[in-house]
């Protein structure tokens, strides 16, 4: 399978080179060349187990490695999670259901792509002989999921700049309390995005990043999407017979893209009524959907962090389809949205999408009234997917983080502290930091102290 560019710009590739670039030369996103039909025994057996229908999706996209390598990387990365079904589906009454995506290493739904980019870099390390160094940075999941693809790997080192005290304490252990030689967790005094400013910096700097042979974490990897949307055809399959013709998938959504992954699978031929954009209070997507308007305003912390976010990313590949995959029109609005900081949408059609938004106080009433009726506590983030659902419609809503990494918003909802053993077993852990002082020289000269090589 190629991939191309949303913005025509760079040349196709395969596989393999998707995956190292991250974003494509012209500043694009990578998307498959042709969506193909999923296979119809995929939609026919009972749910397969999730590493071998990972394998069997994945194998449509990635023709670079020989299937007994794929096998054993999908194996490696979803083997040995908590629960044997990886991705379990829980029913809460005759039309609800949750998609628990925490049962992976750091109890968040980005472990089902970082454990597999992890594996993926493991193994591009060996079959290259050429050692990277990882950076990122991180309001808290995907930084403590990269670690723990990470850790330990050989070949790698990995740095993950964050905010210091502004993730929760819990996120700071997944990420200070590994133990690995590898892994160079830096606090940094000042917000997120003066942490995500050094690591782009870096990142633009050609010279450098051949140099280190830097390579990036974030979510514009084609690999993350793609991994992502096989839990959607789990979740499918886990469905009683009878609910599976009205199906609405609900998503927590910051960067789009956990829902985008759905959405492409959905054009593969997955039978989907609609997917539910479920934001925070930080809602450019939800009135995107409501009025095709696309504008960023400023963050305001809310209960959900790791939904906190001004733009979207992954939309870019959401519009480049909208488009009709016409790159040159993709192109035309990126750069309008560039240079006017915001942008209508022509033609704007979004009817396999609905949306809903909740500030903080419905995200308390939430998780106060799924465990009032159902018994069930769901984290702040999953809070945001039972706003305004429609009872008369079949609705899965994805759970993308453990209650139990977020105690602090649980308690003031419910009154209990949710507890999680491996979490417990963090506390007692000790913890390794590299502080830098938060400018790109400090960063960069700290990072060529420390590189692999
Ligand atoms: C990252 C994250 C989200 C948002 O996912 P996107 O792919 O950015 O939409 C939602 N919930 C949790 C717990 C997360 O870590």
């Amino acid at each position: 399978m190629e991939f191309v560019s949303t913005r025509g710009g760079a040349d196709a590739v395969g596989f393999f080179d998707a995956f190292a670039n991250g974003l494509a030369p012209d500043g694009g996103l990578y998307v498959p060349k042709h969506l193909p039909l999923l296979p119809s025994d995929l939609l026919i057996d009972d749910a397969l187990p999730y590493p071998a229908l990972a394998w069997d999706f994945l194998g449509l996209f990635d023709t670079d490695h020989d299937s007994e390598h794929l096998i054993e990387i999908v194996d490696k990365s979803y083997g040995d999670f908590s629960d044997t079904m990886s991705a379990p589906l829980q029913q809460l009454a005759e039309n609800l259901f949750v998609l628990e995506l925490f049962h992976g290493p750091t109890l968040a739904f980005k472990d089902f792509g970082l454990q597999l980019i992890g594996n993926l870099f493991e193994e591009q390390i060996e079959r290259t002989g050429n050692p990277i160094n990882v950076i990122g940075a991180t309001s808290g999941d995907t930084g403590s999921a990269a670690i723990a693809g990470l850790a330990g790997k050989k070949g790698v080192n990995v740095f993950i700049l964050y905010p210091k005290g502004r993730i929760s304490k819990l996120q700071e252990r997944q990420m200070t309390c590994t133990g690995a030689k590898n892994i160079f967790p830096i606090p940094i005094e000042g917000t997120f995005d003066d942490a995500q400013a050094i690591v782009k910096a870096l990142l633009g700097d050609n010279k450098l990043k051949a140099e280190l042979r830097l390579s990036a974490i974030n979510s514009i990897n084609i690999v993350r999407v793609l991994a992502q949307s096989v839990y959607y055809v789990h979740a499918f399959m886990q469905l009683p017979p009878e609910n599976r013709d009205d199906v609405n998938f609900v998503v927590p959504t910051g960067n789009f893209g956990n829902i985008f992954a759905g959405w492409m699978v959905h054009q593969m031929g997955l039978p989907v009524d609609q997917f539910v954009v479920a934001t925070n209070q930080n809602d450019i997507l939800y009135r995107l959907f409501n009025s095709g308007k696309y504008e960023p305003e400023s963050v305001h912390p809310s209960h959900a962090p790791s939904m906190d976010i001004q733009v979207a990313s992954n939309f870019e590949r959401f519009l480049y389809y909208h488009n009709e995959k016409n790159s040159k029109s993709t192109l035309e609005l990126m750069k309008k949205f560039q240079e006017e900081g915001s942008i209508e949408i022509p033609n704007f059609n979004a009817s396999n999408f609905a949306a809903s938004r909740s500030d903080d106080e419905s995200i308390l009433a939430n998780i106060q009234k799924v465990k009032e009726e159902y018994n069930y506590v769901v984290d702040p983030h999953t809070a945001c997917g039972f706003q305004d659902l429609d009872p008369s419609k079949t609705h899965v809503v994805l759970a993308t983080a453990h209650p139990a990494k977020f105690p602090d918003v649980i308690k003031k909802a419910i009154g209990e502290t949710p507890t999680e053993p491996s979490l417990e077993a963090l506390k007692k852990k000790k913890k390794v930091s590299y502080p830098v002082e938060a400018t790109t020289e400090a960063v960069q000269k700290f990072i060529e102290d420390n590189a692999v090589s």
